[in-house]
């Protein structure tokens, strides 16, 4: 219970802050609207609406936002951000371009430091003003038979599920090992699911009876469709569809113009950037690029600002917190000068 927003609602305390929006998207109704207040108290929404004058104070900052359109901070819900620059850097550029939550796997620190490199990235992680979930790498290795690099211990699990800015297990690259019940990844399966852990899923290539034996076995979402088919194959055994649109490789165009052109519901997908090469944020962007992509192929911008920040907050059982602009969320709030064209 958040007393404090009980009370700033019922005009007992005031708000630290309102922002006053000349325009706002409700990214559960779909709705644009105009003239809203927005009343926070600490880090958190006491309320949204049209009626927050007797929540003011002297004490209460007032941010006009008579440009642009207000919309939940962006979300990137699977990427690395643990190579060729430090997290503390990325994050920097990744909060100027709208982005306030991400989802991220240290590989590449684990790969090279096992688990004392998976705490150090966590660690510096948690000091930023940038929200970041982690995901333990199930990659490290791919497969431990073909790879010199030592997998984390089981107690290295069951450590950090206990953490509470871990999400859960990452990317299942070797699903097929996972199929043929690996010791390397059952008894982590078991040790997450008994959690109530999610288990991302990288199921490339999977399809048929496989990949519905990927689903019977945890994995919760796929970054790896490359084309329409492959997509919607994993929209339809409610894989969480996460369309790639990143520095390691570019799926919107081959994906989502034929999806919107079919009218798929995209309600259970986001797009993601699977890591942004430090260049490529720098000079495109960052999600504000990835939804500027997704429109330009077609999709509607209130459906592709919802794949970035309502979407993927559900896909992680998060949405109380993050992903929209509404009482009791995180004041994580982006604008956007256009949503036509956001970057
Ligand atoms: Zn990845």
């Amino acid at each position: 219970m958040e007393k404090n927003l009980i009370d700033v609602c019922l005009g007992r305390i005031k708000a630290d802050l309102v922002v006053k929006c000349k325009s706002m998207l409700n990214v559960f109704s779909g709705e644009i609207l105009d003239d809203i207040s927005i009343a926070v108290k600490g880090d958190k929404i006491a309320y949204v609406g049209k009626n927050a004058e007797t929540m003011m104070g002297t004490g209460t900052e007032v941010l006009k936002i008579s440009d642009g359109t207000a919309v939940p901070g962006l979300i990137d819900a699977h990427t690395h951000m643990d190579m060729l620059c430090t997290p503390t850097e990325q994050a920097k550029h990744m909060l100027i371009h709208g982005t306030t939550t991400i989802f991220a796997e240290p590989d590449e620190l684990t790969s090279v430091m096992g688990f004392e490199g998976f705490k150090t990235f966590v660690k510096e992680t948690e000091k930023l003003p940038l929200k970041v979930y982690v995901t333990i790498p199930l990659a490290v290795p791919q497969d431990p038979k073909l790879s010199s690099v030592k997998p984390l211990p089981i107690s290295a699990y069951k450590e950090a599920l206990t953490w509470s800015n871990i999400i859960g297990l990452g990317e299942t690259v070797a699903w097929t090992l996972m199929l043929d019940k690996d010791s390397h990844y059952i008894e982590k399966f078991k040790l997450a699911i008994e959690k109530g852990k999610l288990i991302e899923g990288h199921t490339a290539g999977a399809r048929n009876a496989k990949l519905a034996a990927c689903v019977c076995a945890g994995i919760s979402s796929c970054h790896e469709a490359i084309n329409p088919e492959q997509a919607l194959e994993r929209l339809r055994l409610g894989i969480f569809l996460m369309i790639r649109e990143g520095s390691v490789r570019r799926d919107l165009t081959a994906i989502l113009p034929d999806l919107v052109q079919r009218g798929i519901d995209l309600s259970n997908a986001a797009l993601v950037s699977d890591w942004v090469d430090p260049l490529d944020l720098k000079e495109l962007g960052y999600m504000d690029y990835i939804i500027d992509k997704a429109v330009e192929y077609g999709l509607d911008p209130v459906k592709a600002i919802q794949m970035v920040t309502i979407n993927p907050a559900r896909h992680f059982r998060m949405d109380q917190l993050i992903g929209s602009i509404a009482p009791g969320r995180y004041a994580d709030i982006t604008v956007l000068k256009s949503l036509n064209r956001p970057k």
